[in-house]
């Protein structure tokens, strides 16, 4: 984002399949084609349907930086391997994880509904979205999945005062027939590294808790936390949930945990490179001829939380999307000019 940019001025206003479009050809301008463009394009589309936010548009900045550095195979086609029964390997070859993913779900759903549980590994691939797009497409096929990826490193582990952990998301996602499944995803850092950078361009103080600086002392300063340390969500706990996910998407399926992911990309700046763990599990293996017993149970416990006033994580990215297809979506024009700005700079470095 530009200094100055303001994204809640002037919008224009896309239909779903304008915004495709768009998306695909700034991808195939920096280079990327066939099913690989689809699928970032795809991953992107949906961040931005959802209202997502940074994990819409924006995003093509981040996928620009790490094509311009080199950090990602254009040509890339992953393979698939099982490894036993319920656990398959993708190696990505270095593709953006979207196309790795969509390259294993179909055999990941057949090998869950076959063995009652499935692991898929995806390894050595560039991450740069959002993955409730991932566990929600795992639930829609009536499956319960979770997914995590190790990122940068970025976050000091509760009680210390150095970058180990990225900001490690954790997605869940449960089907619930005859709806939009109940899904979750979110950073295990307490704000996003972006939500941090936007205080600094708007020179706010940041709340409580968010980082420390590189002395290992608490600050609300942003540029301090940008050099020092980002914070765990939910102090010792919130830091043993970060570090469960990079082991289990790190050392777990044999790849990159966020340190090694950011030393292997030093002063580049691209997105992080490493592995992603994703569970997927039929809640029918656990009561053979019953499994409606799960979701009518879930449902009493989603109706009791909505019942109080509270609201169901995912609601608000389904709202957006009914909005999306109705009306259309909005887009900054400062973000269209931002983006396009970002790619004359990249072609002409
Ligand atoms: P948030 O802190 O915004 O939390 C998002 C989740 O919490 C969503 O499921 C959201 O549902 C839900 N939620 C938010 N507010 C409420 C509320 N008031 N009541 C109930 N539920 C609520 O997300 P983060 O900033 O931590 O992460 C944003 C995204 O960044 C994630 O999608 C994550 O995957 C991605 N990410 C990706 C990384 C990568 O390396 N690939 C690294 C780090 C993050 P809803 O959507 O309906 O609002």
């Amino acid at each position: 984002m530009t200094e100055d940019a303001d994204y809640n001025s002037e919008t224009k206003t896309f239909t779903i399949p304008e915004l495709e479009t768009y998306i695909l050809d700034v991808l195939h301008r920096l280079g990327l084609s066939g099913l690989h463009a689809e699928t970032v394009a795809a991953t992107i589309l949906a961040g931005e349907r959802d209202g997502g936010g940074s994990h819409g548009l924006y995003r093509l900045k981040m996928v620009a930086q790490t094509i311009w550095q080199g950090s990602v195979d254009l040509q890339a086609i992953p393979v698939l391997k099982n490894l036993s029964q319920a656990v398959l390997r993708v190696e990505g070859k270095r593709c953006f994880a979207p196309l790795a993913f969509h390259s294993a779900l179909p055999s990941l759903i057949e090998r869950a509904k076959t063995c009652g549980v499935a692991v898929l590994a995806i390894n050595d691939c560039v991450h740069f979205a959002a993955l409730w797009p991932e566990v929600e497409a795992i639930a829609q096929q009536g499956l319960v999945g979770i997914a995590c990826t190790a990122s940068h490193a970025w976050v000091a582990p509760y009680g210390g005062m150095k970058p180990l952990f990225g900001t490690n998301p954790l997605a869940f996602g449960w089907p619930r027939p005859g709806k939009d499944p109940f899904v979750f995803d979110f950073a295990t850092s307490a704000a996003s590294r972006g939500d941090i950078e936007l205080h600094r361009q708007a020179g706010q103080p940041l709340p409580d808790g968010w980082g420390i600086d590189s002395s290992g002392q608490p600050t609300n300063d942003p540029q301090a936390v940008l050099q020092g340390a980002m914070l765990p969500f939910g102090g010792h706990k919130g830091s043993a949930i970060a570090l469960m996910v990079e082991l289990l998407a790190g050392p777990l399926i044999g790849d990159m945990t966020s340190a090694n992911s950011m030393a292997h990309d030093g002063p580049k700046g691209s997105a992080p490179t490493g592995g992603e763990l994703i569970l997927a599990i039929d809640p029918a293996c656990f009561q053979p001829g019953r499994p409606a017993g799960a979701f009518s149970e879930a449902e009493t416990l989603f109706a009791a939380i909505v019942g109080q006033g509270a609201r169901l994580p995912s609601l608000r990215r389904y709202a957006a999307r009914r909005r999306a297809k109705s009306q259309g979506i909005d887009v900054p024009v400062a973000l269209l000019a931002d983006i396009e700005i970002f790619l004359k700079k990249g072609r002409t470095c």
